[in-house]
């Protein structure tokens, strides 16, 4: 059988999540490469490719007009599209943005005005093309990743479980957050990371985004009661990683 041939491209993003694909480990990544001929990975590789391709990688966010033809253009020759990282897939931190007018010129004071930053809202890169598939994290949780591509390449459909971060943290037994005076917003965001954070004794920032019809109020009472935040920062808490997605975006 001849291997599928895959390429990687980033947009507006830190690269990090191109980076945890190459931390895969060598196991993974040799087995990986026994099934797929890599045509374009700027983290790994210099080669570039403009020809047709069987699965399209995408990193990053939507944030300039002018990446809509390369976006087309990706989305022209590639039979399946699979955006990865929270900034692809929901517009992500970058997003945070979108609900500041002064971000430029706090963040690059003399240099705010500089062409290469002009850019428009963070947006998923759903917003510009056609996604197939989404793996979501900050990073890119790469259990799901390899889940994804290995149904991919084998022509099954992926299952992704509709459940919270809660739900996959009590799987595992770990104590509560809540039971050490901590936060947690694991209640509302997507599980399918298995919920390393709370395991390892931090909260849940929901870096996959929120359950859909997550219920912010609730949340926001959650906050104040169980974890005694501010009001002001119990609303705004959960914003981090889903500007795209609360109610009041
Ligand atoms: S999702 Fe997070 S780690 Fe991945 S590119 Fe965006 S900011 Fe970086
Ligand atoms: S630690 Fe967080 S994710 Fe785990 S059960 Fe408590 S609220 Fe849910
Ligand atoms: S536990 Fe929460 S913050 Fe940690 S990886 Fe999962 S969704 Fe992200």
């Amino acid at each position: 059988m001849s291997k599928a041939k895959v390429a990687f491209f980033d947009f507006a993003s830190c690269e990090g999540c191109q980076i945890e694909l190459t931390n895969l480990g060598e196991e993974v990544f040799l087995g990986l490469l026994d099934h797929l001929e890599i045509v374009e990975f700027r983290e790994a590789m210099s080669e570039k490719t403009t020809d047709p391709i069987d699965i399209a990688f995408i990193e990053g966010s939507f944030t300039r007009e002018s990446d809509r033809a390369r976006l087309q253009s990706i989305r022209a020759r590639a039979n399946t599209v699979v955006t990865y990282g929270a900034c692809a897939c929901t517009g992500g931190i970058n997003a945070l943005k979108n609900h500041q007018s002064d971000y430029l010129i706090n963040v690059y004071g003399k240099d705010a005005m500089s062409p290469q930053l002009d850019s428009q809202k963070a947006l998923p890169i759903s917003a510009a093309i056609k996604v197939d598939y989404q793996v979501h994290g900050c990073p890119v949780s790469m259990k799901e990743f390899v889940y994804i591509v290995s149904h991919l390449l084998h022509g099954k459909e992926p299952v992704i479980l509709d459940q919270s971060v809660c739900a996959e943290c009590k799987k595992r037994e770990t104590v509560c957050r809540y039971t050490q005076g901590d936060h947690c917003m694991g209640m509302v965001a997507r599980g399918g990371c298995g919920a390393p954070c709370p395991a390892d004794g931090v909260p849940c920032e929901a870096c996959r985004g929120l359950m859909p019809d997550a219920n912010e109020k609730a949340l926001v009472k959650v906050l104040q009661e169980k974890a005694g935040l501010a009001k002001e920062w119990a609303e705004t808490k959960s914003r981090m990683y889903t500007a795209n997605l609360r109610s009041d975006k």
